[in-house]
């Protein structure tokens, strides 16, 4: 049986792609006292997360904030804007398209399921020449939705969504976007406006740094005129109460205050750095680890170097070794959990999460325990990972994060 009261020494390593470890700064914030969520106090913290959450939407629009895991955000997505039978062309990239689909055919829409066949499609991004040439074919418009997922996190691919949109602008299809970027954001380039997307789903727990618990809509104004008409059920989930609430700093029902602590100090991290800074220590540690892969000998998940991951790398582990007993040896022997493989990659493959709250010495760490379970494991590898990490780290040095002391 786990015994919880067990404390192995040193700090646990959690290196899965969300939840992703949550800074002290933000713990510390969300341990101020729970205030009347109808008082002054908590209508200016309303109003300065709503300001700043838009700021990582990279939205002038209304983003909505729900108590609730990003597949509540999910639903919301659909039933604001959809009606019963609706078809919605969806596009799998991997597992959490796939249920995404799921949930779609569950609400009573009627998904068309787009993608590569067999496991090609969860090594590549949205192929949006396949999406515009569905969406030419649709001459009466019955689709009402593309559906599909920025950064797909059971496999390390961060698809292109701006070509996405420029193809439902190709076939001049009235479709809504809707884009899944739960772990993309505040990690990957987001672009909710610029992109013309009309519904942006996102959550916590992943490069917001903030523990599980909150999740996101960020909605066009095309996605709000669809609002008025669809006629799925929605309750808790509807916007419209929600923005006009927002407009003073409240909810209509009691909201998570103290995660909402939390976000306002993530917003001042985050932007503190800067975003095009968090972008580019993204973009160096996922270079670095896939560095450290490659030396390896092993394969990554992603097939196509345009759509590698930011926020995490998968792992292919070689044929006949389960990559689950790799990572259950990492565990017991290091005390750091990665991702398990999820759907059609269970047993072939380990996911190293590199998001949020990491740093060089962080990556470094995890790959670290990974070169050495790897070992552990008899895998025979072709070289040093660890020093190809190193290597790339060194040779591509960021801007120091500290001031020298004086
Ligand atoms: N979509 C993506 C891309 C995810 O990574 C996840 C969770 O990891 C989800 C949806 C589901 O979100 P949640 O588990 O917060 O409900």
């Amino acid at each position: 049986m786990l015994k919880l009261d067990f404390h192995p020494a040193g700090r646990h390593f959690l290196q899965i792609p969300g939840p992703s470890p949550v800074p002290d700064r933000i713990l510390r914030a969300m341990s101020y006292p729970t205030i009347d969520h109808r008082g002054p106090e908590f209508g200016a913290l309303g109003l300065k997360v709503l300001d700043g959450i838009k700021k990582i939407f990279k939205t002038s629009q209304p983003v909505v904030i729900y108590p609730a895991s990003g597949t509540g955000a999910w639903e919301a997505a659909l039933c604001n804007t959809l009606s019963p039978g609706d078809t919605v062309l969806m596009y799998e990239t991997g597992h959490f398209a796939t249920l995404w689909k799921k949930m779609a055919e569950n609400l009573g829409l009627k998904p068309e399921f787009l993608g590569l066949p067999g496991i090609e499609g969860w090594r590549r991004g949205v192929q949006a020449d396949m999406i515009e040439k569905r969406l030419r074919e649709d001459t009466q418009h019955a689709i009402k939705a593309v559906c599909v997922v920025h950064n797909e996190t059971s496999t390390g691919v961060t698809s292109d969504i701006a070509a996405v949109r420029r193809a439902i602008d190709a076939a001049k299809h009235p479709a809504l976007l809707m884009v899944d970027t739960i772990s993309g954001l505040a990690s990957a380039d987001y672009r909710h406006d610029e992109w013309g997307v009309d519904v942006t789903v996102s959550g916590s727990q992943k490069g917001l740094m903030l523990p599980p618990g909150i999740s996101f809509n960020a909605v066009s104004e095309k996605a709000r005129e669809a609002s008025a008409r669809a006629t799925l059920p929605r309750a808790f989930w509807d916007w419209t109460d929600i923005i006009e609430m927002n407009k003073q700093g409240y909810w209509p029902y009691t909201p998570n205050t103290n995660l909402l602590y939390g976000l306002s100090e993530a917003l001042d991290m985050i932007l503190g750095e800067g975003l095009d800074n968090v972008f580019a220590r993204h973009q160096r540690l996922a270079a670095a680890c896939r560095a450290a892969v490659t030396a390896w000998g092993l394969e990554i998940q992603c097939a196509d170097a345009a759509v590698y991951s930011p926020v995490l790398t998968g792992v292919m582990t070689p044929e006949g070794v389960d990559a689950d007993a790799v990572r259950k040896l990492i565990y017991e022997h290091f005390d750091m959990s990665l991702g398990t493989g999820l759907g059609k990659v269970k047993g072939r493959m380990f996911r190293i999460g590199h998001l949020g709250d990491c740093n060089d010495l962080t990556l470094m760490a995890a790959l670290t325990g990974c070169e050495m379970g790897l070992k552990l494991a008899g895998i025979e590898l072709k070289g040093g990972g660890v020093a190809a990490a190193m290597d790339y780290l060194t040779s591509h040095v960021a801007k120091p994060a500290l001031k020298a002391a004086a």
